[in-house]
């Protein structure tokens, strides 16, 4: 079996503005100690406007600290007002771009096929794509959660190569997990992150879905990741409200201790 480096990834949403990102930034390495990043990769996902401000100390630094951002637009360039593309996020040197996220499904109509327009964009451009799917409660209530899950990842890996896709990071987010306080237990997180796994296995092959981290994301705290981080199908967590908290984040990094 292919060991798996551990991602724990904060997604800041809409929240901390690129001065503030700053010094977030800095007190999260400044706790960080070079041991944490060989045990557990980290990154940060904040808002578009705090990326250059990111980026800067961390090139300027020397952090380990990875960075990326929570959407991107899926053309490269043209009149869509608003948008940021791939070839920008690129240029900032990003390592990874959430899509799919539900809030962006939830208030932004992204579909399947929206999604799946991204995932290409952002491999098209080199960047790593955290693929979330995951139900909302009135799927989980009616059983056939996982189902509705494999659903969107086979929509967002739609027309995706094996070379590509075996890089790709999946997150398991929960809808009714997400921002509520309500943590899946580690056992239902394992039964769907075990059963995306076999999907990608039937979609590439076993190799390929051995090598692909699988994060589970939904109200994860340190007090809850050591349970979930168990699970032999999960690798690591997005993490929403609890990354906005340096010293949480910084526990949640630590899941072993
Ligand atoms: C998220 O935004 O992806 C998330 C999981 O949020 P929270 O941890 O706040 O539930």
């Amino acid at each position: 079996m292919t060991e798996r480096l551990p991602l724990m990834a904060g997604n800041w949403k809409m929240n901390l503005n690129h001065l503030e990102a700053i010094a977030h930034t800095q007190k999260l390495a400044f706790a960080l100690a070079d041991k944490d990043y060989e045990a557990v990769e980290v990154a940060v996902l904040p808002p578009f406007t705090d990326l250059r401000s990111v980026q800067t100390l961390v090139d300027g630094d020397k952090l380990k600290i990875k960075y990326g951002a929570q959407d991107l637009s899926a053309h490269d360039s043209g009149a869509y007002t608003g948008e940021v593309s791939g070839p920008m996020l690129a240029k900032l040197k990003c390592t990874y771009v959430a899509i799919g996220h539900s809030e962006r499904r939830q208030y932004h109509g992204e579909n399947e096929e929206i999604v799946n327009a991204k995932v290409m964009a952002a491999f098209r451009n080199g960047l790593v794509p955290i693929l979330c799917i995951g139900e909302p409660l009135d799927i989980r209530m009616a059983g056939t959660h996982v189902e509705y899950t494999l659903a969107q990842l086979d929509g967002g890996l739609e027309g995706v190569p094996a070379s590509d896709a075996e890089t790709i990071v999946v997150a398991y987010e929960p809808v009714w997990a997400i921002g509520t306080g309500e943590v899946a237990t580690p056992e239902d997180a394992q039964e769907v992150c075990a059963a995306i796994r076999a999907r990608l296995a039937e979609l590439y092959d076993g190799e390929l879905a051995d090598k692909v981290r699988i994060l589970y994301g939904g109200s994860m705290k340190a007090s809850s990741a050591p349970g979930l981080m168990a699970k032999p199908d999960i690798d690591g967590g997005l993490i929403g409200g609890a990354s906005l908290e340096a010293e949480e984040f910084v526990k949640i990094v630590r899941y072993r201790e």
